[in-house]
């Protein structure tokens, strides 16, 4: 919805990807959604231009630890990014715990003998 704000919108399309669908189901389902409460709207437009100011923050000072890290949900962003190595040395250098991805496979625990 940020893109229908950056455009001066009311109304925008969301596409959505499902990860596990049923045999018959659209893999991307798009949704029309319309801005109908300008306070949320407003809101909304708020938090946009400050994610950008603090994206162009990071650019400017060419410092992107000044640009929070956003993982994904169960940080599936970053499994497999091939960058990890790179992000992690911002990461510690900022303060931050290293990311850690998980395991490929789940690692079954020994029966005890
Ligand atoms: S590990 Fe990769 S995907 Fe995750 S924040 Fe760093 S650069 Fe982005």
């Amino acid at each position: 919805m940020y893109y229908a704000l950056a455009s001066g919108s009311d109304s925008g399309i969301v596409q959505v990807q499902r990860i596990m669908p049923r045999d018959s189901a659209n893999i991307f389902p798009a949704f029309k959604l319309t801005f109908k409460d300008q306070a949320a709207k407003d809101k909304l437009l708020a938090e946009f231009r400050e994610r950008k100011q603090t994206f162009q923050n990071g650019l400017d000072k060419e410092d992107a630890s000044l640009v929070p890290i956003y993982r994904g949900e169960n940080e599936w962003l970053c499994q497999e990014c091939p960058y990890i190595s790179e992000c992690n040395v911002i990461e510690v250098a900022a303060g931050n715990a290293a990311f850690k991805p998980r395991p490929k496979y789940p690692v079954r625990k020994k029966k005890k003998a």
